[in-house]
């Protein structure tokens, strides 16, 4: 189901249009009403919306009331005025509100977007918040609620380190720096030497009067620092700017990770997490398995149903692989018609019956071009032993495809 937005707007031409803004732009469900009447009701009614737009000034409550309203049931919102004095500003964010918007048109208008998207997109994104001291955490939590991040809390070093460990998704830590057992350097330290500055952005937090210590964090691997005390904007205007650079890091990882016609990864990435895997392996005793697959006598089903229909199929191949395996397990395409799939914790009894299993999959599926149903089959090499290296697993376990080849396609050899 779609977010819903809530747009509280008295001028009916400016509400359709954000309205029409959203549903476009962002693909979100919108409800639109026109006065603090119609908004009680609604909340009363229990359907709560994801983020609220609210006009400051509505006919039926002149000053703003729509906010308190809206904050009684912790509706997050973006407040919207024609103008806003110094003084109206400062009370709207002592009120926790999102942001506020000044209504100037277009501008205005994707600047509420963007941020409605990411406060959408937030729900994903974990914040590790580190200070010994709770009622400095909680106030940080509280600023930061109606962002909807998934907020953590460590009080010291050392248990940060631990949560960020055991959490997926953790994007970001803010620390102060005086703690006990593991302080804000030691931390930021111990972090840098498995995240790096691109996955994890750090942010410090440091007093006024130890304006050394803000260089410090940065030299020690920090991203950025806050110097108390700090403000609910300055706080969240510092986090955003941070996360959006990990995330634009993200992004340029996927790029060069994925495979555009299957979506897994691609022969880049295998090498790259294959060497981490097969390295982390020599200190655990645990290997993993390698499987080659290829698609059996894929030129003919190119050469009789054209060259996209051939695509189709290994774009299917692809997704039906990738529905039975785990999450920790890594599917890439190699290339042409083959893929490697790395699969960790699996049982080596068990393993064969397996991708015997898989085989049966693709074999199952139908395919169809111009009403014409065909068919088609794979061939499975497995490699079950601890090889030299993770590029000599691959070569042994493509050597076991090259006998299921040769055995006659449609098989698993191990
Ligand atoms: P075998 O059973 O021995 O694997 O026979 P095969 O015909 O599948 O032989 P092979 O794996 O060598 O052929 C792969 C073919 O896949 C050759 C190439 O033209 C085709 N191919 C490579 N990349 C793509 C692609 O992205 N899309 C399509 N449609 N075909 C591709
Ligand atoms: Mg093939």
């Amino acid at each position: 189901m779609e977010p819903v937005i809530l747009i509280v707007e008295d001028s009916m031409m400016f509400g359709r249009l954000l309205e029409r803004s959203i549903i476009n732009g962002l693909g979100f469900q919108t409800v639109l009403v026109t006065s603090y009447l119609e908004t009680e009701k609604l909340l009363e009614s229990g359907r709560l919306p994801i983020v609220a737009l609210l006009d400051y000034c509505l006919p039926d409550a002149l000053d703003g009331e729509i906010i308190d309203l809206c904050l009684k049931y912790q509706v997050p919102s973006i407040i919207m005025s024609s103008s806003f004095s110094d003084d109206l500003q400062e009370s709207i964010w002592s009120k926790r509100v999102l942001d506020y918007i000044v209504k100037e048109g277009a501008q205005s208008i994707q600047y509420a977007l963007d941020l409605i998207d990411r406060i959408v997109k937030n729900s994903d994104i974990g914040i590790l918040i580190v200070d010994d001291s709770k009622v400095a955490r909680n106030s940080i939590v509280q600023d930061l609620k109606p962002y909807r991040y998934q907020l953590y809390e460590a009080a010291n070093g050392m248990e940060a380190f631990d949560i960020l460990n055991a959490s997926n998704g953790i994007k970001l830590v803010l620390t102060d720096y005086y703690m006990p057992v593991c302080d804000g350097f030691e931390l930021t330290k111990k972090i840098r030497q498995v995240y790096q500055l691109d996955r994890l952005a750090i942010i410090g937090i440091s007093s006024q009067s130890s304006q050394q210590l803000t260089i410090k964090f940065i030299k020690h691997g920090a991203n950025d620092f806050l110097i108390k005390p700090f403000n609910r904007e300055m706080l969240y205007c510092r986090i955003n700017q941070n996360l959006k650079i990990v995330e634009h890091f993200d992004t340029l990882r996927q790029i060069t990770h994925i495979d555009h016609l299957t979506n897994t990864s691609n022969r880049r990435y295998l090498f790259e997490a294959g060497d981490i895997i097969f390295e982390d392996s020599l200190r655990t005793g645990n290997f993993p398995i390698i499987a080659m697959i290829d698609i059996d006598s894929f030129k003919t089903i190119n050469d009789t149903y054209s060259h996209q229909t051939g695509d189709q199929v290994i774009r299917t191949v692809a997704e039906t692989l990738n529905r039975s395996i785990r999450k920790t397990d890594i599917l890439s395409r190699y290339g042409g018609d083959e893929f490697c799939l790395i699969c960790r914790n699996m049982d080596i009894t068990g393993a064969p019956g397996k991708f015997e299993k898989w085989r049966k999959q693709v074999e199952n599926l139908s395919f169809e071009k111009d009403g014409k149903t065909f068919h088609v089959t794979i061939s499975i090499g497995l490699c079950l032993e601890k090889g030299d290296s993770f590029m000599q697993m691959i070569d042994a376990a493509d050597k076991k495809l090259y006998e299921a080849k040769q055995a006659g396609r449609n098989q698993v050899c191990w």
